[in-house]
């Protein structure tokens, strides 16, 4: 339907995403399965890294393997629900550096309001994972794309648990060279701006807040 737009299939991954659906699920369990999704959505995100060849030494004899090469990755929360994706990456990806982005949505406008950017340097070289657990209107994700690429970031990736497809939509638009990864595409906005039928305040079932 979109291209560019990657869904995560995965069996496990989608048990996973109708647990943190789920209105019950306590925020200490919906925090970890949004770590453990991540973990997994990484895991697919990554699948195309270039490798190069390495001599290593065993403790029986001298051998070829393979290695990560070319760009360094940097993962960017967008604060503060991406928040929640950041831990669950760097298992897999420990050198990964951590940039963060501090957008808030303006429950009225629904519009983006930034307060806070600071990334990694060496910008042109690196791979940006940008994090949001949910792509709902698409304002924030399109806004932090711009924000990266205004500071030199030329490659980003976009991963979120649930997006709906106004918010595919309008990234592809803004920045058709941004492929995004979601666990699930669900039916749209309501017009409160919430996905549907999602899963609720990423933020406040994460932290817990009201
Ligand atoms: N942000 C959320 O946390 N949930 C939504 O449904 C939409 C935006």
């Amino acid at each position: 339907m979109f291209p560019k737009l990657t869904v995560l299939t995965h069996p496990l991954i989608q048990h996973k995403v109708s647990i943190l659906r789920t209105k019950g699920t306590s925020a200490r369990d919906f925090k970890a399965l949004v770590s453990e999704i991540s973990t997994l959505m990484a895991y697919e995100a990554t699948k195309d890294l270039p490798l190069e060849e390495v001599e290593i030494d065993t403790p029986l004899e001298r051998t070829r393997g393979r290695q990560l090469a070319g760009k360094k990755l940097a993962l960017v929360p967008i604060l503060r629900a991406g928040l929640g994706m950041v831990d669950g990456i760097a298992q897999l990806i420990p050198n990964a550096r951590v940039g963060h982005i501090g957008l808030y949505r303006n429950h009225e406008t629904l519009e983006p309001v930034d307060y806070y950017f600071k990334i990694p340097g060496n910008e042109a070289d690196r791979l940006f994972l940008l994090l949001d657990p949910m792509l709902a209107t698409g304002g924030s994700a399109v806004q932090a794309v711009s924000a990266l690429k205004r500071a030199g970031a030329r490659h980003i990736r976009f991963l979120c648990v649930v997006a709906a497809p106004e918010g595919v939509r309008k990234m592809l638009d803004a920045h058709p060279d941004v492929a995004v990864y979601a666990s699930a595409l669900d039916r749209g906005l309501d017009d409160k701006g919430y996905i549907v039928p999602g899963l609720g305040d990423a933020g406040d079932r994460l932290f817990g807040t009201p």
